[in-house]
Formats: structure tokens, sequence, C-alpha cells
């Protein structure tokens, strides 16, 4: 695990200076005074600060070392056997609007020699999904992650979006679902595994609801 350290670091794009909450709450009270609202009124008199408090649980994938979430979860095993993790929910921030997009992941991999934790997978998503996102680049990074932990003969992550940013504000309501994949080894090229696993998440499977 050690000698993997740097490569995970900056595979998780750690940042290591916290959170400005003060900052934040300064900028909802800007906000706020922008679109014409009284921050002084009642109601909204600490909505700077819980705002900055949700960014900050909403936004702590950035905080999260993947040392420590990993530690002591990959086990050499013989196991060679396809695993497959699916409907991990997750709820991540669009980039582009800071609004919420959700959904499910399903995570895959082919062993060769190392597995990892069976929780660990959704800690991983989890980490990936609480930043400002683009759904491609997240499932590329949970891939890119299992990948670099496990070294397995392939890895597949599909990921099933509804973003908001499409939904709230009517437009483009088409692109509102998405679905996103990254396939590597033997799930790109091995027709039969990348279908074992694509059956495996279509098995009951119920649309995104909103
Ligand atoms: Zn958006």
């Amino acid at each position: 695990m050690h000698e993997d350290k740097e490569i995970l670091e900056r595979i998780a794009g750690l940042f290591k200076k916290p959170i400005d909450q003060e900052r934040i709450a300064d900028a909802v009270r800007v906000i706020l005074e922008s679109i014409g609202e009284d921050p002084k009124r009642e109601g909204l008199l600490r909505t700077p600060e819980r705002v900055a408090k949700a960014y900050g649980e909403l936004l702590s994938g950035y905080r999260t070392d993947p040392i420590e979430l990993l530690n002591e979860a990959i086990f050499d095993v013989s196991y060679d056997e396809m695993v497959i993790v699916r409907d991990i929910e997750f709820y991540s921030l669009c980039e582009h609007h800071m609004l919420p997009f959700l959904g499910r992941a399903h995570v895959a991999y082919l062993p060769k020699g190392k597995v990892i934790g069976l929780s660990k997978i959704p800690r991983i998503v989890d980490m990936f999904a609480r930043r400002l996102q683009v759904q491609e680049r997240m499932t590329k990074q949970i891939a890119d992650l299992v990948d670099e932990l496990l070294h397995p003969k392939g890895v597949a992550v599909v990921v099933e979006g509804l973003h908001l940013c499409s939904v709230m504000r009517g437009v483009r309501k088409h692109d509102a679902r998405m679905t996103t994949s990254s396939m590597s080894g033997a799930f790109r090229t091995n027709m039969p595994t990348r279908q074992e696993f694509l059956d495996n998440i279509s098995r009951g499977a119920k649309p995104l609801q909103f």
C-alpha cells in the first residue's frame, strides 16, 4: 500500500487546505443581497452558515484521504470471478451550475490476486461524488482508482445520473438522465465478460425516478 501512496493521492486529487466556511457564508450573504433578499430577516439569519456547513458535507470528497479510506481493506486472494457492486446511490453537484445530480453507480472488476473490502467501493464512489463534478469524469475517476489499487484484469463502471440543472431549469429535459461508462481490460476486449456485467446490472433494474 505504501508504495502506492503518491499515485493514489494524485488520482484521488486530495486537497489538504480545509474548506473556508466563513468565506462561503460571506459569499452567500452577497448572493442573498444580490437577488434582493434581506439577509437580516429572521428566516435567513442563519442561512449563510447553514449553506457553508452543507457545502462542507456535499464537497467533503476533496478531503477524503484515499489512504485512510482504504487502509487494510485490500486482500490477497486467488478468487478470479467477476466482483460486481451494483446500485450504489450517489449524490453530487455539477460543476457547471453547482446543482445536484444523483443516481446510481455500478462497479465491477475481474480480480488478479487482489480484492478490496466490499464496503469500500461505495466509499470510493462517495469520495468522487462529493465534489464539483461532471458525470463523465466521475465515472473515469472511480474506474482509475480501482484499477490503480488492484491492478485487476479489467474494471467496468456504469453511472446513471439525473441532473437537476436540466430538470429544474426546464431546458434540455431529454438530457436530464445520463448514462456514462468506463471499461478497461477484459471488459473492453472480451465480449462475454462485458455482457455478463451489463446483464447483471440490468437485471431487475428500475429506471431512475424523480
Ligand atoms: Zn449543470
